[in-house]
């Protein structure tokens, strides 16, 4: 009996918690975004959609599942 080895793929964090560079307001957002996501409270931009892949732009506090 062969023994099966079970892949887990590695999680992937889908969601981080992004602190603002301008205002230090703390926003927890989808980091597949494919829409830019600006900030609720000075509207600066803390993810931006480069080809296809999200780039985020403030400080990333922690990351999510
Ligand atoms: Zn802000």
């Amino acid at each position: 009996m062969k023994k099966h080895n079970i892949m887990i793929p590695k999680p992937r964090s889908h969601f981080a918690k992004v602190e603002c560079d301008s205002c230090k307001n703390i926003k927890v957002l989808y980091t597949f975004s494919t829409k830019p996501i600006v900030c609720p409270s000075c509207n600066a931009e803390l993810l931006v959609n480069t080809g296809g892949q999200a780039q985020i732009l403030g400080n990333i506090l922690e990351t999510l599942d």
